[in-house]
């Protein structure tokens, strides 16, 4: 599929009169859009909700939007769920799927009256000392081990991944639980990311649902939810066809009604906890080209770096390149595009066929909503950008202030004996 940006060069002409490049513009429309045909795709399903996972793209605007199609958070720390609450989610809207977790994140998540999720085993006993009691609605994640494959090829390898219980463990887990009080369950997995496939969802809901229907037998426990999580992708690179999210919808509805109703749990609430589906095409990094090299290769250096995008850098990820102005133009000029990082992987496209371009050009680095701005760090001094939001009346909202030095210092405030000045 073509990929074609959803702001043009002149919009960010018109943009970078207020806002200096580089920035993160997230698209409004696209972003309801989706959040819209995700919510029908699984309205089969009563109980159906998505928790956007919050470290993709921790923005309260964006979550704001998100909110208005019943969307909950997912939270995975103490300050995701703090931007939680102060986005207004609370209850039963608040999902903490954490790991390695501090005590004191439990008890703060059951302040808020968030639903638990247990990455471990031992986290039963450690939540019961924190909190003096189990609470009533409790979820546990799963981990099968081995290898998780798909009939296209893909997959992805959980007997690795530090996640989860075994099977036996959360056999054994659910019956303590139930001891200690727990009324209702939940079940949790996360067995493969960014799948550019309809199969994912059904395939794991399949192997859930079988497995929730065994734990009820086994330990008659009240199962309420079966939470799908994360890892629908999104076609990075224009050979891949996107996912059909209302094809992924059908074929979780037809293993829920091939597993679950027959065993009397036609009740079950699927939940989902996307954020890369949700945000990840609706976002792009936009930069504009400042050097041009020519040594053993040709280089554009560009003012955004691996701080406002580390994906590149760090898993050598293909993000699509659009010149603005240049859409139709023949990509026949090879070059690295790079920031300005003192750090080699710091290139945004190797060996990357574009159209010529020159100093001044605009361009715009596609799919960044979800897992760009969030992963950014200050390395090299460099500071973290703008976030942008294009509303869907085409006028743009600024959503995040871009960092000055003044943020950069911030922790030498408490020191008398530190000044920073330019
Ligand atoms: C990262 C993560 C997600 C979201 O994953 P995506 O690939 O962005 O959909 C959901 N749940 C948990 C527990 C995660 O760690």
């Amino acid at each position: 599929m073509k990929k074609t940006p959803f702001v043009t060069k002149e919009q960010v002409e018109e943009i970078v009169k207020t806002y200096p490049t580089p920035f993160h513009l997230y698209d409004e429309k696209g972003i309801r859009e989706n959040a819209k045909a995700v919510k029908e795709a699984f309205a089969w399903n009563p109980g159906f909700r998505e928790y956007f996972a919050v470290k993709a793209t921790p923005n309260p605007y964006l979550l704001k939007i998100l909110q208005e199609y019943d969307c909950g958070c997912d939270c995975s720390s103490y300050t995701e769920l703090m931007l939680a609450k102060s986005t207004g989610f609370s209850g039963d809207h608040i999902m903490f799927s954490s790991n390695d977790t501090p005590p004191q994140e439990f008890a703060y998540c059951n302040k808020l009256g968030g639903i638990i999720n247990l990455d471990d085993f031992t986290h039963i006993q450690i939540l019961e000392d924190t909190l003096g009691y189990i609470p009533e609605t409790i979820s546990c994640r799963y981990n099968p081990g081995g290898v998780f494959q798909m009939s296209n090829g893909i997959m992805d390898n959980p007997g690795d991944a530090k996640y989860g219980m075994t099977k036996e463990q959360i056999i054994e887990a659910y019956k303590i639980l139930k001891a200690k009080g727990a009324k209702k369950f939940g079940i949790h997995a996360f067995l493969a990311s960014n799948t550019v496939t309809n199969e994912y969802y059904p395939q794991l809901a399949k192997q859930l649902f079988e497995l929730v229907v065994e734990l009820k037998e086994k330990t008659g426990c009240d199962i309420k939810f079966v939470n799908l999580s994360g890892g629908v992708g999104i076609p990075y690179t224009p050979d891949k066809e996107p996912n059909d999210i209302r094809v992924i919808g059908e074929g979780v509805h037809k293993v829920y009604d091939e597993v679950l109703v027959p065993a009397g749990m036609g009740d079950v609430a699927i939940y989902s906890e996307m954020g890369r589906f949700m945000m990840g095409p609706y976002g792009c990094l936009v930069t504009k080209a400042i050097n041009q090299k020519h040594i053993y290769k040709e280089y554009i250096g560009v003012d955004a770096c691996a701080v406002n995008l580390m994906r590149p850098a760090i898993y050598g990820a293909y993000h699509h390149i659009t010149v603005l102005g240049k859409e139709d133009a023949p990509c026949d000029h090879k070059y690295d595009v790079t920031g300005s990082l003192c750090e080699n992987c710091d290139k945004f496209a190797v060996d990357r066929m574009l159209p010529e371009i020159e100093m001044g050009d605009y361009l715009v680095i596609h799919d960044t909503g979800a897992h760009g701005f969030s992963m950014g760090y200050n390395y090299n001094g460099k500071l973290k950008s703008a976030e942008l939001l294009l509303k869907e009346d085409g006028s743009v909202q600024l959503i995040r202030r871009a960092e000055t030095p003044k943020d950069y210092f911030a922790t030498f405030d408490c020191f008398d004996d530190i000044h920073i000045t330019e």
